[in-house]
């Protein structure tokens, strides 16, 4: 990874550490953070010829060789310093509130118009809103691309950036063009490095944001980094991750919840955690504690599935949904949560 000696490589300083670098059969991916960019080596990046060379180069500050299966995504890389703001918010400075339907009904657009007006009173930051479903099930309902236009029209109306969940590369297409802000990779498909790369391609030159959810099984912490770094390898930063609970569910529970994993992933990754307790219990009974719970294991948001009516709701939301009153309780107890958090000294 090499950092500049200013924030940027002027286009003939990129011209001519590209030509060192393709001497040795590697590339360059520039990386935009908020402050500063920075230039991964692409490639096997060990030659020490090629280190020395780009060393030597009066404009290069320094060539960083961490040694991470996820260079990028490491806590110890140089874009440990990057933020995310969405909605306002800069995750790691205020706790970031994605609320919504798990599905929109395109029969029914009124109530996920009303559910976008309620979920911002309450104080949520990005509206979530289920386009096209992942259904275990062939049969059931698997969403339909009618409901983007009730989705960027709900953001119109309330001001909120929207997440929509994108299944292929089709849908990543349609859901940029709309203007959707938040690109959201469902579990079933936190492992599909193909629409991984394809997100990451379309993604690189917006400030889109991803949230990546972990994976179905419980897979171990670098597999969960290393996803990420798929989408980050390809130039934009903005990567949450998202823990949701993990297969096999525990007696009770939708899911194993895995809200505990927070502060191992922090420990490898500066990349922000977002945790969605509504796939992680399953229950709208159960979805308060879990989020609590998230916040005191050092989340940086939450993402919960929230419905004006939802035993009117299709998808997860009869289960799963809390109402907007339920949200704006559960928010102002995790913000209690994070103060007492951050009062202890843990970030
Ligand atoms: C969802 O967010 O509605 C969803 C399908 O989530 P997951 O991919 O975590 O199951
Ligand atoms: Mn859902």
């Amino acid at each position: 990874m090499i950092l500049p000696k200013a924030n940027r490589l002027t286009p003939e300083q990129l011209a001519e550490v590209t030509r060192v670098v393709t001497e040795f059969d590697c590339r360059i991916q520039p990386i935009i953070g908020a402050v500063r960019t920075i230039y991964a080596i692409v490639g096997d990046e060990r030659d020490e010829l090629m280190i020395n060379r780009l060393e030597g180069l009066p404009y290069i500050e320094r060539i960083d060789r961490i040694q991470s299966p996820f260079k990028l995504m490491d806590r110890r890389s140089d874009l440990a310093s990057h933020r995310i703001t969405i909605g306002g918010v800069t995750l790691g400075e205020d706790l970031l509130v994605i609320a919504g339907q798990c599905t929109i009904d395109p029969k029914n657009p009124g109530f996920f118009h009303e559910t976008a007006e309620a979920v911002k009173e309450a104080g949520a930051h990005v509206l979530r809103g289920g386009v096209w479903k992942p259904r275990t099930n062939p049969y059931t309902f698997q969403g339909d691309t009618k409901s983007l236009d009730v989705l960027m029209e709900a953001h119109r109306h309330t001001g909120l950036p929207v997440d929509v969940e994108v299944m292929d590369e089709h849908h990543v297409g349609l859901a940029l063009d709309a203007g959707a802000h938040v690109l959201q990779v469902g579990a079933r498909n936190a492992l599909n490095y193909s629409l991984l790369r394809a997100i990451g391609r379309a993604v690189a030159e917006r400030d889109t944001v991803v949230l990546l959810k972990r994976g179905l099984h419980m897979g171990p912490l670098n597999e969960f980094i290393s996803a990420a770094e798929y989408i980050v390898s390809f130039g934009n930063p903005n990567v949450i991750l998202c823990p949701r609970g993990t297969a096999p569910a525990l007696d009770g529970y939708r899911n194993h919840p895995d809200e505990s994993i927070t502060p191992l992933l922090k420990e490898k990754t500066w990349a922000p955690v977002v945790v969605d307790p509504s796939h992680s219990v399953g229950r709208s009974v159960f979805v308060p504690a879990c989020a609590l719970a998230a916040v005191a294991y050092g989340a940086d948001g939450l993402c919960i599935e929230t419905h004006v009516e939802p035993a009117k709701g299709i998808g997860d939301d009869p289960k799963q949904a809390i109402t907007p009153a339920v949200l704006a309780e559960t928010i102002a107890q995790a913000r209690q949560v994070w103060a007492l958090r951050h009062h202890a000294g843990v970030s």
